[in-house]
Order: C-alpha cells, then sequence, then structure tokens
C-alpha cells in the first residue's frame, strides 16, 4: 500500500482538516527542530506542533523517560485514580515551577487538551461567582467546544458552532497601542454602567499574547490594569497561556513580566512535554470548591504524559533555558526587523514576544503567500491572525544557534521570492 498518496486523505478523512492543506506532505518522521517526509525530504520546523513541541520532536531526554516507563510497565491510564507518575510530576511541577515563582495553585486534570482546561476555567469561575456572563477579547482564541468558542473572538470559528453563542462579551483587547487608560476606563464604564445591559462578570479570560489572533501582545500596564479592576469587584482573572505558557514567551508563565497573579490560568500543548496531551488548570486554593465527580472524565491525566511532562520540568531547575530564549528572541526581534526594511513590498510590523512573533503584512494575502513558499523551501511555518495577515514564527524553544539560523534564512528566501 501507497501511503505516500494525499488521495487516501481526500478521500477517506473527514473534510474538516486544515493543517493536511497547509502542509500537503506525508509526514513520517521527526527530530528536534526537524520534520521529514515520505520522499525525504527535510523541513525546518517553525511551527511546533501549533505550540504543543515548545522542546521539539523526540526530544531525547523525554524519550530515554518514556521507553524506560513502558519497558517497566508503567501504567498508562488510570482515570483520576492516584499513580506515582502523577504524584513525580504534581510534586516537580509545585518546586520546581510554582514555589520559586511565589504561586499557590492547586493543580486539577480537566481533560487531555486545551480546550477542555479553557472550559473548567469558565464553568468553575462560574460556580464560585454564581454569574453567568464572562468577558472575553477581541481576537482572542479559547478552543473549539461550545464553552471556549463562546469567548473566541473569531467571527469563521464561531460560525461553526452555527447558533449564536451567548453568555459572554467581548471587548477591545490592549495592544492596538492605543491609550492604556482610556482603554481601562472603557472596561470599567462597560462593566460597572448598568445602562450597557452588561451583567457583572463572573470572570475575564485573555491570552498575554494572542496565538492564533495575529500575536497581539498585551502591555504589562493593560495586564495590571485589567488584574486591578477584577479584584475591586469579586471577578476571576483566567489567563490562558495554553499557547503562550511554557516558556514560549521567555518566562515559564507569559504573565510573569507583568507580574500579575491570576485566579485560574489554563496550560495545555507543551505541558506534556512531548507532544502527549495534556491539560492543566491552575487554581487559587480558595476557589478549589469543586466535590469528587463535579468535573470528571476518562482521560484526566495520562500516565506517559505525566512522564515526559515531569522530564520536561527538568529543563526549568536553572535559568539556563529561559535565558537562552530571551537571546534567541532578539536574534529573531532584529531578523524581522531587517526584513521589514529589506523587503518594503512587505508593508509589514512586527508583531509578539519572545518565540511568538512575526510580521503583520499590510497587503492581503501576503503573509499566506510567504507561508506557501516557505513550504517550499522546507520552513514549516503557518499564519495568524483575523485574515491570516501574519507569518508566525514559532520554533521549538530549544532549537540550537544553527537550527535557527536555518529557519531563518529559509525564510528570508521564502520572502524574497513571494515579493520579487
Ligand atoms: N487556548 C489557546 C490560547 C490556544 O491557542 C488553543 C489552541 N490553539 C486552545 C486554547 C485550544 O487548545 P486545543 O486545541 O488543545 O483544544
Amino acid at each position: 500500500m501507497n501511503f505516500n498518496d494525499l488521495s487516501i486523505f481526500e478521500n477517506l478523512e473527514s473534510e474538516v482538516r486544515s493543517y493536511c492543506r497547509g502542509f500537503p506532505a506525508v509526514f513520517h518522521k521527526a527530530k528536534d527542530h526537524k520534520l521529514w517526509d515520505l520522499d525525504g525530504n527535510e523541513y525546518v520546523d517553525f511551527f511546533s506542533g501549533a505550540g504543543a513541541l515548545n522542546y521539539g520532536h523526540n526530544n531525547e531526554k523525554m524519550k530515554q523517560a518514556l521507553i524506560q516507563y513502558l519497558t517497566e510497565d508503567g501504567i498508562t491510564h488510570s482515570l483520576d485514580m492516584a499513580s506515582k507518575a502523577k504524584a513525580e510530576f504534581l510534586q516537580s511541577f509545585n518546586d520546581i515551577i510554582l514555589k520559586p515563582r511565589n504561586l499557590d495553585y492547586k493543580t486539577m486534570f480537566p481533560g487531555p487538551t486545551g480546550t477542555n482546561t479553557v472550559e473548567s476555567a469558565l464553568k468553575l469561575a462560574r460556580k464560585v461567582t454564581g454569574r453567568t456572563n464572562v468577558i472575553s477579547f477581541t481576537n482572542g482564541f479559547h478552543g473549539m467546544t461550545i464553552g471556549a468558542l463562546s469567548v473566541t473572538g473569531n467571527a469563521f470559528k464561531r460560525q461553526g458552532a452555527g447558533i449564536p453563542l451567548n453568555h459572554s462579551v467581548t471587548m477591545p483587547y490592549d495592544a492596538y497601542n492605543g491609550d492604556t487608560k482610556a482603554q481601562l476606563d472603557y472596561v470599567k464604564q462597560f462593566i460597572d454602567d448598568n445602562g450597557s445591559g452588561v451583567d457583572m462578570p463572573a470572570a475575564f479570560i485573555l491570552e498575554t499574547v494572542q496565538g492564533e489572533g495575529g500575536l497581539n501582545a498585551a502591555s504589562n500596564e493593560w495586564l495590571q490594569g485589567i488584574e486591578k479592576i477584577c479584584r475591586e469587584r469579586g471577578i476571576l482573572l483566567i489567563i490562558d497561556d495554553v499557547q503562550a505558557g511554557v516558556g514560549r514567551t521567555g518566562t515559564f508563565f507569559s504573565f510573569e513580566p507583568a507580574g500579575i497573579n491570576p485566579d485560574i490560568v489554563c496550560l495545555s500543548k507543551s505541558i506534556g512535554g512531548y507532544g502527549l496531551p495534556l491539560a492543566l488548570t491552575l487554581i487559587k486554593p480558595e476557589y478549589d470548591i469543586w466535590a469528587p465527580g463535579e468535573h470528571n472524565g476518562t482521560f484526566r491525566g495520562n500516565n506517559p504524559a505525566f512522564v515526559a511532562a515531569t522530564a520536561a520540568l527538568e529543563y526549568w531547575k536553572d535559568d539556563t533555558l529561559e535565558k537562552s530564549v530571551q537571546e534567541k528572541s532578539k536574534k529573531i526581534t532584529n531578523f524581522l526587523q531587517d526584513m521589514t526594511k529589506k523587503y518594503p513590498e512587505l508593508r509589514g510590523s512586527l508583531k509578539g514576544r519572545g518565540f511568538m512573533q512575526g510580521i503583520a503584512c499590510d497587503v492581503e494575502g501576503l503573509a499566506e503567500d510567504v507561508a506557501e513558499k516557505a513550504f517550499e523551501k522546507g520552513l514549516i511555518m503557518e499564519t495568524a491572525g483575523a485574515e491570516d495577515e501574519v507569518f508566525k514564527l514559532f520554533p521549538p524553544i530549544t532549537i540550537d544557534d544553527a537550527g535557527l539560523e536555518d529557519g531563518l534564512n529559509r525564510l528570508e528566501a521564502a520572502i524574497e521570492a513571494t515579493v520579487k
């Protein structure tokens, strides 16, 4: 049987697939920042499984931990029973991540994916406050299930539900380089003024950098202002760090530079380390109010994912990785600045921060053309933003200098070929 044939996907797979169209190759092997298709073509990965592969593909440290675990018949599926792998993960997460950052959270496993942690956060915030409304922000993306979609600010994605999605109000996100104070005053007025018709919300939910929504990065001042608005009114602050977390912006949690202390934090994607499904909902202890069985599910915690996730936490025992991400981020920024100068045809502006940066092109379809050309040059990357106006650099955070340079060179070749 010839598996190197995209017609299998045309004939047998549902029409819902999307990345299959963006990257028309049949992938077979992957290591660190590289992938290979069945024809043996090599690709540099500036996509990182949409953020699930911050430590690259088949990361050697995690692979060895998994091999050992499976060789010893470690339990794979155990619902939410107590297991050694889960205990080790919880202890390591507390000791390596939470304690040094003075964060006090209970960890809950809401289900396998990002949308599960968002659903649990929305549900818990409503139970805690007894309120229904949730404030979300323009261009935010929080997942595809009904609750997560109801707080997602993307008209096309919302259409997937086919019905109006209630119980959430969308407000303008920061990062339109506007007047932060005026924006915050507007949010306050909107909530406090009965004339707005908006019910006092249970929670605000937001990303500090909007991964899907175009790499809009909120300022620290705006985040602090939003936190203050929440504190003054008993509204819960939910930070969705599913994409921006786990080192992507240069610190483990993306909100660290703002010095805020969210009530609930959503983590998934790279928390599993090896691309294995795992999601965490971090809850301030006073909001840990669910009785056993009020929120459960079959795949709440997957032991091989715990094993890989615990091995991944080793990277956070010192600041080597954080420093490296911060240094390399500057290289990415410099490179993107050069690109906007060298190729004015892009009509480009820089977006994002850390290892989630890109260029917004003020020419319709151009960012998508660059991403398509990049694929021809052996570089995997995607676009972001409501109009797909941003091409998005999303390499593994463990990429070495040579790998990063290789990817950037391929990207420049793609830009040149697109605009010339
Ligand atoms: N929140 C954010 C910020 C995301 O980027 C995503 C996925 N792109 C999700 C939630 C949903 O995660 P999942 O696709 O694993 O359900």
